[in-house]
């Protein structure tokens, strides 16, 4: 990006739109060290194209894993039934992952799936982009193999069947509209996120009431498994959650990463009896 012009690399990353798997900005992101001086002569050249004419994706379409964080904000903990004990937030919970088909980009609908009397939930949240392979990192090493930053939205049915399966459905991981790299963001940790439904400001905190912070959650994941370039990390919604329905949109706006506005629309496919079965038990 260069202001509202957006510099055309498709050819100097490699990255075949068409490819499938869709895995070329993974491999940019994992060369993207060794292409920099070329992209930065192509910036200097200043062809860009009018970013108003373009049609964004999701800057990441097929990670390794989206890592989750959930209950990282007090605030948001407390307006959860669940009960709070000492260790039911992430800092004693860890992690969860979402499945990777769920990524949806920044021009794309959220599809809510016809799930009779469940409510769906927007989760608005920072997103955070590995950039190198690394395993075991410290606390100190953890800023190093950030690639960048993303808005994430983390929607969910909300009910006690497994965490993943509410998580999972198709476009219930919209991210975008692009990656900030860290160059450009004066403090990770004092970034001010925000979600509207319908220009209604539902959710509003910042990175600086995180109860795992970002250097943690890093190190928390890379204990358990090896980060790839392109790994995407969900760190957790603030309080202020609530349901969406068909014809609502969503915006999501995050301070000097960006905003999106996401329609939301009701799906044909995905109900499923599963979604019944925690009714009839207590019918019974
Ligand atoms: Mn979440």
């Amino acid at each position: 990006m260069d202001g509202d012009g957006v510099i055309d690399i498709t050819d100097l990353a490699a990255v075949d739109p068409s490819q499938w798997p869709p895995v070329g900005m993974v491999q940019f992101i994992a060369r993207f060290g060794d292409l920099l001086p070329e992209v930065e002569a192509r910036r200097l050249q200043g062809v860009t194209l009018p970013l108003s004419q373009l049609r964004l994706e999701a800057p990441v379409r097929w990670p390794n894993k989206i890592i989750a964080f959930p209950a990282n904000y007090h605030e948001h903990i407390s307006e959860m039934r669940e009960n709070v004990i000492s260790q039911a937030n992430a800092k004693g919970q860890g992690f969860f992952l979402k499945a990777n088909s769920s990524i949806s980009g920044p021009a794309d609908p959220v599809v809510l799936p016809p799930v009779e009397g469940r409510e769906i939930h927007h989760e608005c949240e920072l997103g955070i982009v590995i950039g190198q392979r690394a395993r075991g990192l410290s606390r100190n090493k953890a800023r190093g193999v950030i690639f960048g930053f993303t808005c994430l939205l983390d929607m969910v049915i909300r009910g006690r069947e497994e965490r993943v399966m509410r998580k999972s459905y198709d476009t219930f991981c919209p991210i975008g509209p692009w990656i900030v790299t860290p160059d450009d963001v004066p403090d990770m940790n004092d970034l001010t996120m925000r979600l509207w439904v319908n220009g209604e400001q539902r959710q509003s905190a910042s990175t600086r009431d995180l109860i795992v912070d970002i250097p943690e959650m890093i190190a928390m994941s890379s204990a358990v498994c090896t980060l790839e370039p392109g790994d995407i990390i969900a760190t957790g919604t603030p309080a202020g959650v609530g349901p969406v329905r068909p014809g609502d949109t969503l915006s999501i706006e995050i301070s000097h990463i960006g905003r999106m506005d996401l329609r939301v629309e009701a799906g044909a496919v995905g109900a499923h009896p599963v979604w019944n079965a925690l009714k009839i038990a207590t019918l019974s």
